[in-house]
């Protein structure tokens, strides 16, 4: 809490973001914020060990035991919930937050999330010197990916300290001292359990001390509606119950993770803990974790020339009037190399780029050269492989636009129609390509437009095309085998005139759209039992289409379409999780004269950035920023170029 104070005082950003973030946890309490992700959220942990004797480098060992008891407490699943005073049972609740040492670095490289640097200082205190290399630290990893864990000598009796959501990124996360982390190891009573961590991760993720930092007033409140009104910290491990504050009979919640009881003494989240946590995880800290957020979504998604590897992170790519491939990227502050400036890639391509993000700082493209082979380049992190201007020649014989998706790291599956309209596949296991580097496995089918695919978990794939009698069909990659067969295809109606968009917001849950014969924008929906409204069926939303189709799911449950009208002005319409907005035929003009498929991404909740060309031939973009359209509602900002494909 010391940290959490000296934040408030000296930075006034800060303060301000501490109360969008009070406003936008009340609306959560009154019901009346929308939950983005309804599941359990997974975040991904570096544990950063930080040692100066030998004995606080701690094993590998105690750092799994620690992340087991924040996977058991995060779930009410720690055994010791069943000794809450039974006043109080009714009240323990179940957060739906797991976590798991990082797979992956900032860099998309394999990691076992563990961190370790001998370091000259003796002992740290809570100035987070210990967050930083040049300070005898090791640097924090992007908190909008991972949660950082600290675990050093801390000094002046301190077991750990959090910083709240809405800090500096540089020092986001928690630091606990060595001897009160993991269960084993140089753990040490009273300290043995794992608690110190429950408790700073439950500050990181927004919640205040039980008592309400008052003292031992009776004033304070930590804004949990049912959390008993409370004098001051309990410590030690106190007989039930403990009166303060006229809170008899029952006394105060001492129990609670977020007193300063001993480990053993400590045991329960409330449900109302439970939704300032998941309001937290809705809003500041959206982008991390499974579950919801761009993080998860994004992976998921069918390729497309605009993708977001990360919050407030935007890469573009464009093919030029000389068929070259153009980069540009939004950094967080700035378009990057210029507001109108694109970085130069080489290439001769004949179709729009195809780039997806199966990572922080990772990005793959692909592109149909003027042999009509595959080509593909991609970013680690650091560098352009193979080189800047260079691309890798996947061969084949492409019509049209590649398709690709990535449904886990370090994999990607590609799809192309070939010159016989059939559909052909290939794959990138994280160390070769399948069947072969130029080879492609078969798949059937005759093929109109560009195939669609989306993955809803690991090891899954639901691909879309347009046949020859222009009705939907659709083939599935269960892990196992591909159904109907490996060429077949199951019919899904229709009379389409535009290619599938498909979306998913949530595991074996699909949404595909098309244009129909009317001009006007239909819909139909796997709800994980049956197509909606049938088999052959689609719901009519109304408009006149002019080209493609676009769709994005920022949140479950929730879709955002956008579509060319007759005037060349772009229009968008929603679902909220209960209704079409504005209505169910109706639009939300949104202006411009676009030349091109509007490409739209989302790297957040409530976040959409929108692309279209316009009649110069230069990009331009709009955002929606969750309360308003930016520069304006029928406004775009200008990016530059001259587009030949996007
Ligand atoms: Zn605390």
């Amino acid at each position: 809490m010391d940290v959490h104070r000296r934040l408030l005082s000296d930075d006034p950003s800060y303060a301000h973001a501490r109360d969008d973030i009070e406003n936008m946890t009340l609306l959560y309490q009154e019901g009346r914020g929308m939950a983005g992700r309804a599941g359990v959220t997974r975040i991904p942990v570096v544990v950063h060990v930080v040692w100066n004797t030998p004995a606080q480098n701690i094993s590998d060992e105690q750092i799994a035991s620690q992340i087991t008891v924040l996977n058991r407490d995060f779930r009410r699943a720690n055994p010791d919930v069943e000794t809450t005073p039974a006043p109080f049972l009714p009240f323990t609740a179940d957060a739906r937050v797991e976590f798991a040492l990082a797979t992956l670095d900032p860099h998309g490289a394999a990691t076992t999330g563990i961190e370790r640097r001998q370091t000259s200082v003796a002992s740290f205190g809570a100035d987070d010197a210990v967050k930083s290399q040049a300070s005898g630290g090791l640097d924090a990893w992007p908190a909008a990916s991972w949660l950082n864990i600290w675990v050093c000598q801390l000094g002046g009796g301190l077991l750990g300290y959090a910083q709240f959501p809405g800090g500096p990124d540089e020092t986001d996360g928690v630091v606990i001292l060595q001897s009160a982390f993991g269960t084993t190891g140089t753990a040490a009573p009273p300290f043995h359990l794992g608690r110190t961590a429950t408790h700073e991760v439950g500050h990181w993720l927004n919640l205040n001390h039980i008592w309400g930092d008052d003292g031992t007033g009776c004033t304070g409140t930590d804004n949990v509606d049912d959390t008993p009104n409370q004098g001051g910290p309990n410590t030690g491990q106190p007989p039930f119950p403990q009166l303060s504050c006229n809170n008899g009979p029952h006394g105060d919640m001492f129990m609670n993770y977020m007193d300063y009881v001993d480990d053993p003494a400590m045991f329960m989240f409330t449900a109302g803990q439970v939704t300032r946590m998941q309001a937290c995880l809705d809003g500041p800290r959206a982008a991390i974790g499974s579950g919801g957020g761009a993080g998860t979504l994004a992976p998921h998604n069918s390729s497309s020339p605009v993708v977001a590897w990360g919050a407030n992170r935007l890469d573009i790519f464009v093919i030029g009037t000389d068929h070259a491939l153009y980069h540009k990227a939004w950094d967080g502050a700035a378009w990057q190399p210029s507001v109108t400036g694109y970085e130069a890639q080489g290439g001769i391509c004949l179709s729009a780029p195809q780039a997806v993000a199966w990572g922080p700082e990772r990005l793959d493209i692909f592109v149909t050269g003027n042999d009509s082979a595959l080509y593909h380049k991609w970013w680690n992190g650091s560098a352009w492989g193979p080189s800047v201007d260079g691309f890798e020649s996947l061969g084949g014989l492409c019509v049209g636009d590649p398709r690709a998706v990535s449904w886990g790291p370090n994999r990607l599956d590609v799809f192309v129609v070939g010159t016989d309209r059939a559909l052909y596949h290939k794959w990138w296991n994280g160390t070769a390509w399948g069947p072969s580097l130029t080879g492609y496995e078969a798949m059937g089918g005759v093929c109109l437009g560009q195939p669609e695919v989306v993955s809803w978990g690991e090891n899954r794939l639901d691909v879309f095309v347009i046949g020859a009698d222009h009705a939907l069909y659709h083939k599935w990659w269960d892990g196992a085998a591909w159904g109907p067969s490996l060429t077949g295809y199951e019919r899904l109606g229709g009379v389409c005139l535009s290619s599938p968009r498909a979306v998913s917001w949530g595991p074996d849950r699909l949404d595909v759209f098309v244009t129909g014969a009317d001009g006007a924008l239909y819909h139909k929906a796997w709800d994980g039992a049956a197509w909606l409204p049938s088999a052959d069926g689609f719901e009519r939303l109304g408009g006149v289409c002019v080209g493609e189709v676009e769709a994005v799911a920022w949140a479950a449950n929730r879709l955002d379409v956008f579509v060319i009208g007759t005037d060349s002005a772009l229009y968008h319409k929603a679902w909220n999780g209960a209704a079409w907005l504005p209505s169910a035929d109706g639009y939300e003009r949104l202006g411009g004269l676009c030349t091109s498929r509007p490409r739209v991404v989302s790297w957040g909740p409530d976040r959409l950035d929108v692309f279209v060309l316009g009649t110069n031939g230069a990009l331009f973009h709009k955002a929606w920023d969750g309360g308003a359209w930016q520069p304006g509602v029928d406004g775009f900002e200008e990016l530059g170029g001259v587009v030949s494909c996007f």
